[in-house]
């Protein structure tokens, strides 16, 4: 198989590497399609702080071309999702049978190598079966929507809880929703109005701007007495203290994201509060349960699947995306075609 690897920060390079099915319970995929976001792109630059070499992707869609003998859930042809954070087996939880409970998960693209290949040889429990009424497109935010439920059931919202949602990327605009599917009150926040108008086009009813007015829009809209619940997501651009000014009195402040960045914030705001803190990281993906969402047409992701582009130049478009990011601050998921 071939796969392509950042050897340096901005060097990718093509490999060839051996790919035959080593024990009965694994499948040879072959990859149709590789999310290229955020963190792809931060692995890319150096700035994810990755160790090199690295085969990035976190996220990719495939089709089964060689199922093992010992294989009960996918034969050749089955389309897969392909989870790209696993336990690590080895550290005191892992070893205690916890394995939800990973001190060290291994990510895909981040400490283990990802999904930027044409095949690949994984273990039939690392893949999760598509139901035909599920596109390939929709698919690939499988391991986001994950994430996502993980953040909803920790925050353990009950029905009409107000809880804002700092950050409208991928994961803050996926959260909205779930979170209405799941009958609490998100408050969408963000400095970048685009990205705001796109979450209300797909149903988040209240959306903020990050001005100096926001403290207020969010006191108008829960009767004055805050967020009760507060979702800070990964590299949104703004300030991590801001939780802390908009959740209620005794509320709950989760920081979420697969990755964090270095943040310093102002303690005492959130003890004077008696505010709960706490980080979620999606680190034992649910894969059949966000597969379920997705059947059941809970997330409109029309918003993250325009952008798809074929591989025929890989190392243009990460330099392209790269740029991009360096001159907006911000990057657009793209969907990388394999085939
Ligand atoms: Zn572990």
């Amino acid at each position: 198989m071939k796969v392509w690897k950042l050897l340096s920060p901005k060097v990718i390079a093509e490999e060839e590497r051996p790919d035959s099915i080593a024990s009965p319970t694994q499948a040879k995929v072959k990859i149709a399609k590789v999310l290229i976001a955020y963190p792809e792109i931060r692995a890319y630059t150096g700035a994810a702080g990755i160790r090199y070499p690295r085969v990035p992707g976190m996220y990719a869609i495939g089709v089964v071309v060689e199922a093992g003998e010992g294989c009960v859930k996918v034969e050749k042809n089955t389309r897969v999702f392909l989870d790209g954070v696993a336990p690590c087996g080895e550290c005191a939880e892992c070893k205690k049978g916890n394995k939800d409970g990973c001190l060290s998960p291994q990510i895909a693209g981040i400490n283990k190598d990802g999904f930027l290949r044409d095949f690949i040889v994984a273990e039939e429990a690392d893949l999760s079966p598509l139901p035909p009424s599920v596109s390939d497109d929709c698919a690939l935010y499988t391991g986001l929507i994950s994430l996502c439920e993980d953040i909803a059931g920790t925050l353990d919202a009950a029905k009409g809880t107000h809880v804002a949602v700092i950050g409208a990327g991928e994961t803050g605009n996926i959260l909205a929703q779930l979170l209405i599917y799941h009958q609490a009150v998100p408050i969408l926040i963000d400095s970048d109005e685009e990205r705001l108008a796109a979450a209300a086009a797909c149903g988040v009813y209240y959306t903020l701007k990050a001005d100096e007015n926001l403290l207020a829009g969010v006191s108008e809209i829960t009767g004055g007495r805050m967020a009760e619940g507060c979702v800070y997501t990964s590299f949104n651009g703004l300030s991590p203290d801001l939780p802390f000014d908009l959740a209620a009195p005794c509320g709950k402040v989760i920081y979420a994201g697969m990755e964090f960045a270095e943040m310093s914030v102002h303690l005492k705001k959130a003890l004077d509060k008696k505010l709960t803190v706490t980080g979620v990281t999606g680190d034992c993906p649910q894969s059949a349960a966000a597969i379920n969402l997705l059947v059941n047409k809970a997330v409109d992701l029309a918003p993250f699947l325009a952008e798809e582009t074929d591989a025929s130049d890989i190392p243009a478009l990460f330099a392209a995306k790269a740029a991009l990011l360096e001159k907006e601050n911000r990057t657009r998921p793209s969907i990388l075609n394999m085939i």
